[in-house]
């Protein structure tokens, strides 16, 4: 794990960006997750609530319609009861039925032998000498009351439904029926209320029977048929009004309202299929989820932008912190803008760091430049000086200075005492020069002083000044200690500096010749 974390090379912007992807990734499955529920979940509630709204206007509105169309053959078949014997009133009855308001596809007068007397339209060409036992005919002469039939092939091989009323004479006595019909499969009463525009989004309706039986549908072929495996048909005919999501004969789930027609005994359902209602969802969804997801890539590139506003800071103090030893670290850490609370920690411990650091730096470096015994440069320091000197192009002159006859020294009071002589010396050294003269140990016991001066004078006063201190020094020993001095200048003795040291070196050389604790210039 370790390892694939190092070598994704993570920074915290990489951090923040990868979190913000995690984030608005997962935020956007569980929100299209939930739309999908919630989406669906409204549609449906909303075809059911259509649907029933639907079916049950319809039924309504047809259970109207048979209910006139019975009244109609109840008033015919009162009228008929008064004079049955009439067939010129029974014919002109079964003609004003048919064409009167044309509700019937067509209209039957029959006695109790079953025996059409009477009919329109003329083109059915019935015979009055036959017996007709259709289903229709024979059930409702069987019934001798209101009768509704279920659908059947009439003697005209047309689907049926047969509408009927009893006629009784005065004496109450049964003589026979008035009925009408309507041609299923053909232009109908049914029909027309129902094949509407209504076709919303592959919504349908059908109307069934009592006994499961198919009396409309908008594929006619299957009118007539009698239902089976429609998950939804019990619940339909027990509940008469409501809706149900089942699957019908076609194994097909819909969403189904329905209501009942209370005249005729049948219930119409109005259906649409859940798979089409899950397809205009998912439209709705991917409509949704691209405005989603718009949404999030410009949540994205706002955080991708912070994170670079967020991280900048941040990166460049973890840079500069490795950088502590560069000359203007300082000033660029406080050019960092410490917007947030933990940049301006890290700013201020990094700039207390860095301060440490150089002052560490700055004692290194005055350990490495001076020498431990005396405290005054060493041959380092004095080249960082003469450097120094040389590039602000002043003119300098350098004393070269040896402690006479040292040797003795040691051997008679020892390497200890010579020390302290050194350091005497050293001392007396600092206050014979003023601050500008650098004085070095660059050896055992020689001495440079370097002096910014052209002034041969200046520099052999200086020297002299020391010579005379040293020399009537009380080193607490016997005799006093002397030194030589020898001294040369740049650029007037030479132009090259090793040059001018060498003849310092000659000067110091000659000092000794001339009998030492003396100067020569
Ligand atoms: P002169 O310079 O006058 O010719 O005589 P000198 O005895 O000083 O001779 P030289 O300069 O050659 O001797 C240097 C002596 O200085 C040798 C050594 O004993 C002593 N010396 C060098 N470095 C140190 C030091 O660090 N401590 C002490 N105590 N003595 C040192
Ligand atoms: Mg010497
Ligand atoms: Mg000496």
């Amino acid at each position: 794990m370790k390892q694939i974390l190092l070598a994704l090379k993570l920074n915290l912007r990489k951090l923040i960006l990868i979190s913000t992807i995690l984030s608005v990734s997962c935020l956007f499955i569980v929100s299209v997750f939930i739309l999908n529920y919630v989406i669906k979940d409204q549609l449906i509630q909303n075809s059911l609530l259509v649907n029933v709204k639907y079916a049950s206007k319809v039924a309504n509105s047809a259970d109207q319609h048979f209910d006139d169309m019975l009244k109609e053959l109840k008033y015919s078949a009162e009228l008929l009861g008064q004079d049955f014997s009439n067939p010129q009133l029974i014919q002109e009855e079964a003609k004003r039925l048919k064409h009167q308001s044309n509700k019937f596809n067509s209209v039957l007068v029959v006695d109790k032998q079953s025996r059409v007397i009477s009919f329109a339209p003329q083109s059915l060409n019935l015979s009055p000498h036959i017996l007709y036992k259709t289903v229709g005919i024979t059930e409702s002469l069987k019934h001798k009351s209101t009768y509704i039939s279920p659908p059947y092939w009439s003697v005209k091989h047309n689907l049926i439904v047969l509408l009927s009323q009893p006629i009784y004479d005065r004496n109450k006595k049964y003589q026979g029926m008035v009925g009408g019909t309507i041609y299923l499969q053909k232009n109908n009463l049914i029909q027309k209320m129902l094949s509407t525009e209504y076709d919303f989004k592959k919504s349908y309706m059908y109307v069934i029977d009592k006994d499961d039986r198919i009396i409309f549908h908008p594929d006619p072929s299957r009118i007539g048929e009698k239902i089976i495996n429609n998950t939804g048909l019990d619940y339909m005919i027990r509940t008469r009004m409501g809706s149900v999501r089942l699957i019908n004969s076609r194994g097909i789930e819909n969403l189904a309202g329905f209501a009942y027609i209370p005249s005729v005994n049948w219930i119409v359902v109005s259906q649409q299929p859940t798979e089409e209602l899950f397809r205009q969802a998912n439209v709705i969804l991917l409509k949704v989820s691209v405005g989603i997801l718009i949404f999030y890539i410009f949540i994205f590139i706002i955080v991708w932008r912070m994170s670079r506003f967020i991280s900048s800071p941040l990166n460049s103090l973890a840079k500069m912190a490795s950088m502590l030893n560069q000359p203007d670290i300082q000033e660029n850490i406080k050019q960092v803008d410490p917007w947030y609370f933990e940049v301006l920690k890290f700013r201020t411990s990094l700039l207390l760091s860095s301060q440490t650091f150089s002052e560490k730096i700055a004692e290194l470096r005055q350990h490495v430049n001076t020498d431990p015994l005396t405290g005054l440069y060493n041959r380092r320091g004095m080249q960082i000086f003469l450097k120094e000197v040389m590039n602000l192009g002043r003119d300098f002159a350098v004393l070269a200075i040896d402690i006479d006859y040292f040797k003795q020294v040691n051997d008679r009071y020892g390497h200890g005492q010579g020390d302290a002589v050194l350091k005497t010396l050293a001392s007396l050294m600092k206050n014979n020069f003023r601050d500008e003269d650098i004085c070095c140990r660059i050896g055992g016991e020689e001495f440079i002083v370097l002096m910014t001066t052209s002034d041969a004078k200046v520099a052999y006063n200086a020297a002299e000044r020391l010579r005379k201190t040293i020399e009537s020094s009380n080193f607490n020993f016997i005799e006093p200690i002397t030194i030589s001095v020898g001294i040369a200048f740049w650029p007037k003795s030479s132009d090259d500096v090793t040059e001018v040291f060498k003849m310092a070196d000659n000067k110091l050389y000659q000092a000794k010749n001339n009998g030492r604790n003396c100067i020569c210039y």
